[in-house]
């Protein structure tokens, strides 16, 4: 039998961060007199990437935010796209700017992120920004691993002193999520380790694990008897499978097994409804961040 207390219940706890920065923006907006603004930039037709943004502009309007989405033909030039950049950057309504990744092939995807001012790159993956996460300095933290770290906060569950492994290494969440667990500082404090493809025994690493992060892109790779018993597990991977039964003939399943992993973990995120809701969630939470810095100083 699954206990629910076991099940880490990320739409909960972003509904409830939501609704704090509804609050925390209508207190900054009667002190100042300022919407926190954000631009999203969309460039081209991939329809995740349409989803994601409708979604994250519906939840800048429920918390009361300024939002801005443009939309631009997918074989737009790169100095045209930096150019849009560039108007954001200047433009004092708006405090936080995101460009929708992937872009196409012919844009240098590490130029344009130069490109964004560092006091207003929400997402974190300006290279000032993710020096300054290196060296423990405040910064704005990448959304998915902020909202990895706000998910044990809320559960209670304190990663200091514990054996942190974290699979993947990529620079949006394996990278970013072992670089904040490492610091000396308050809810992280870990001791960390990151496997990639070049581990040649995961399981050898895993099984050490107290908390395990999941953060490979193949579906349910990490499996139950892969974990110590009482592990806490964070299941970052959404992928698709075959699921002819269902009638969108899908399913989404996390890098973790979860039917094997929630008997040995103590603590575990499904996939849906676990590390997901989480990341727009921090970067409401990066946007209003931005706007208090950029207003109040
Ligand atoms: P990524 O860029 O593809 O990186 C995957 C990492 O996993 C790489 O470092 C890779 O190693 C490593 N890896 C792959 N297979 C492995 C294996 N068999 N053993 C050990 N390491 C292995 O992926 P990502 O962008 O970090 O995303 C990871 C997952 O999280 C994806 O499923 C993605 O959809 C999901 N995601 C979810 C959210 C969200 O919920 N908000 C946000 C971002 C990503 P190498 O470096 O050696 O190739």
């Amino acid at each position: 039998m699954i206990m629910r207390h076991k099940i880490i219940d990320g739409k909960a706890i972003s509904k409830q961060i939501r609704t704090e920065l509804k609050q925390q923006t209508e207190t900054f907006h009667s002190e100042t007199g300022v919407l926190p603004g954000l631009a999203f930039i969309l460039v081209g037709e991939n329809p995740a990437s349409q989803v994601y943004v409708k979604m994250k502009g519906k939840a800048c309007a429920e918390v009361g935010f300024h939002s801005v989405t443009k939309v631009l033909p997918a074989d737009i030039s790169q100095q045209e796209l930096v150019k849009l950049i560039d108007a954001f950057n200047n433009d004092p309504k708006i405090h936080g700017i995101l460009t929708q990744l992937p872009l196409p092939d012919h844009i240098d995807e590490a130029a344009v992120i130069e490109s964004i001012d560092p006091n207003k790159d929400v997402d974190g993956f300006h290279p000032i920004n993710v020096g300054k996460l290196l060296i423990g300095l405040k910064t704005f933290r990448p959304c998915t691993p902020a909202g990895i770290q706000e998910l044990l906060i809320r559960s209670n569950i304190d990663p200091a002193g514990k054996h942190v492994v974290v699979v993947g290494r990529s620079n949006i969440v394996g990278k970013p999520i072992a670089n904040i667990l490492v610091q000396k500082q308050k809810w992280a404090n870990a001791v960390v380790t990151i496997c990639h493809t070049g581990a040649r025994d995961l399981l050898y690493y895993t099984k050490q694990a107290d908390i395990v992060i999941a953060a490979v892109g193949r579906a349910e790779v990490i499996t139950g008897d892969m974990l110590k018993e009482g592990a806490v597990v964070i299941d970052v991977g959404v992928n698709r499978i075959d699921d002819p039964g269902s009638e969108k003939g899908y399913k989404l399943v996390g890098d973790v097994h979860f039917a094997s992993a929630v008997n040995v973990a103590s603590a575990i995120t499904p996939v849906p409804g676990g590390v997901g809701p989480m990341t727009i969630a921090m970067l409401l939470a990066n946007t209003l961040q931005a706007a208090r810095e950029q207003i109040v100083g």
